[in-house]
């Protein structure tokens, strides 16, 4: 994710000690100007704001914001089909369910109409 975040106010792109965050209002930083601006205020809107540290073990749904487009379309692609392969064994579940007990239902009525049969003859 590192290639595509750089500081939103020095422009300068990640080196192996810089640490970046995300604000709530969708700007980025790097840690030395986080620390130049006021706590929990966004240097450019200047509005209160809450950051998220950057980092491999930030949310998905954040790292995706610096991802590339190929890549977005790999992980989204890949959670589509795991999402569809999960609710089509839940369907073929409440499938296999229902076929037995229309096959209990038909035996039953099958006996039912053996036992009518039998009492008419
Ligand atoms: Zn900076
Ligand atoms: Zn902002």
């Amino acid at each position: 994710m590192t290639s595509r975040v750089f500081c939103n106010r020095c422009f300068q792109p990640p080196h192996r000690t810089s640490r970046f965050s995300l604000t709530n209002c969708g700007h980025v930083y790097c840690d030395i100007c986080l620390r130049k601006g006021r706590k929990d205020e966004c240097l450019i809107c200047k509005v209160p704001c809450h950051t998220v540290l950057l980092s491999k073990h930030t949310d998905s749904s954040i790292q995706a914001f610096f991802m590339g487009i190929d890549g977005l379309c790999t992980k989204y692609s890949k959670e589509t089909s795991q999402i569809s392969e999960f609710q089509e064994k839940h369907r073929k579940r409440l499938l296999a369910f229902y076929r037995e007990k229309i096959s209990q239902l038909e035996e039953s009525l099958q006996k039912a109409v053996l036992q009518i049969e039998q009492l008419q003859r």
